[in-house]
């Protein structure tokens, strides 16, 4: 197996690193070493004038995509993947695809690209063209007194963002904005944050209490709500390149590696040589059948809370932590699914 990314490992990147404890099962299985990163067991949502507290069904982790990344790439390698560090890919087709250093025949590409890439348009991928859902991402780590254990979100006008702890006693805080409140912007995320600091005095009160431990902000390309086909001129799409969850779930990462597995078994298939067309529809309907449900949830629960004002009504009205933990148990899955899909896994192994 060939392995290409244009980034060396490690390497920072736009993310709220929080790893959500759906993904957890399946990187034990893989013997993922992540005693460095600080388990989080509660999220508290804080409005204008409420907060909202409930707990997660078991730990997540909060970890730097410095640290996660290239501990996942260096496993891949470890189990036999052919490593091409630091090659951008230029070109993809179903039987190859082309690096800035040459060319690398293949009988299944899978996409892992992301949630935005050159190959979207190449492909003709509809959402690429997509202008009225764009959002833009930031993201800076800090230090201050913070509580590991808590994930914190935040709301502001046609945004929101996160506060949670990751190793090195460092917090992540991440961020996403529609693009309509970026006019005129031009990449200065010191002076948005100011802006909506001024807006929601529950921001400014969070962010007075750390101060950066990275030099500027990091941002990200476009990322576009719209669906998407999980094969694409039959090339499997894993990740965000075949669908993509709103980050303030914080489930990314963890479809990202379920997504993988999911995908396993019609990749085996279709280098059995199995009937290639059925193998890819079959592939697309259980891919739609996983996560369809979870991103549909996780765009409702982002529509409240990029509104402040809605936010704080519906936050008087959650008495319990139900509402919370019915929403986060919408936007992923059940602990045994997960191990269920490891134990797949390793029977094609
Ligand atoms: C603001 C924001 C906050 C988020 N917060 C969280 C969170 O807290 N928790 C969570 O679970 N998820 C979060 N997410 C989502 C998460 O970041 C993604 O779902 C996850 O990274 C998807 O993984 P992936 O492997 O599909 O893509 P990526 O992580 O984007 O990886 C794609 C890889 O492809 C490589 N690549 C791209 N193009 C090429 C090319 N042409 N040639 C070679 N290599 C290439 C890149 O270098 C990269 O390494 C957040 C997203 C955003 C936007």
């Amino acid at each position: 197996m060939a392995l290409a990314d244009r980034d060396t490992f490690p390497r920072d990147k736009l993310c709220g690193e929080f790893l959500s404890y759906d993904a957890l099962p399946i990187l034990e299985a893989f013997g993922i070493d992540l005693s460095a990163a600080p388990t989080i067991d509660r999220c508290r949502v804080v409005g204008r004038r409420r907060t909202y507290e409930f707990d997660f069904p078991h730990p997540a982790r909060g970890i730097s995509r410095m640290l996660l990344d290239s501990l996942l790439f260096r496993h891949a390698v470890a189990c036999g993947a052919q490593a091409f560090e630091g090659s951008t890919v230029m070109d993809v087709a179903a039987d190859r695809i082309v690096t800035d250093r040459g060319e690398i025949a293949a009988r299944v590409v899978v996409g892992a690209w992301g949630r935005w890439g050159r190959f979207d348009a190449q492909l003709g991928r509809a959402f690429a063209r997509d202008r009225a859902h764009r959002h833009f991402g930031f993201k800076r780590h800090y230090r201050g007194p913070r509580d590991p254990h808590i994930i914190e979100l935040y709301s502001f006008d046609r945004g929101y963002l996160g506060v949670s702890a990751i190793e090195r006693d460092e917090t992540n805080i991440c961020g996403l904005v529609h693009a309509s409140r970026l006019a005129g912007h031009k990449g200065r995320w010191e002076a948005f944050v100011e802006q909506i600091r001024e807006e929601e005095p529950q921001l400014d009160a969070m962010y007075g209490r750390y101060t950066p431990a990275q030099e500027g902000f990091l941002s990200s390309e476009p990322v576009i709500f719209r669906a998407r086909s999980a094969v694409e001129g039959s090339i499997f799409m894993i990740g965000d390149a075949s669908g993509i969850i709103d980050p303030l779930t914080g489930n990314g990462m963890a479809m990202a590696i379920q997504s993988a597995l999911v995908a396993a078994p019609f990749i085996a298939r279709a280098l059995a040589n199995g009937h290639r067309r059925r193998v890819e529809d079959e592939y697309r309907q259980e891919h739609r059948a996983f996560f369809g449900p979870r991103v549909a949830w996780s765009r409702r629960v982002a529509f409240l809370l990029s509104r402040p004002a809605l936010l704080e009504t519906s936050l008087s009205l959650a008495r319990t932590p139900a509402a919370g933990q019915f929403l986060l148990g919408h936007t992923r899955v059940e602990r045994d699914e997960v191990i269920r899909l490891a134990d797949r896994w390793f029977s094609i192994e």
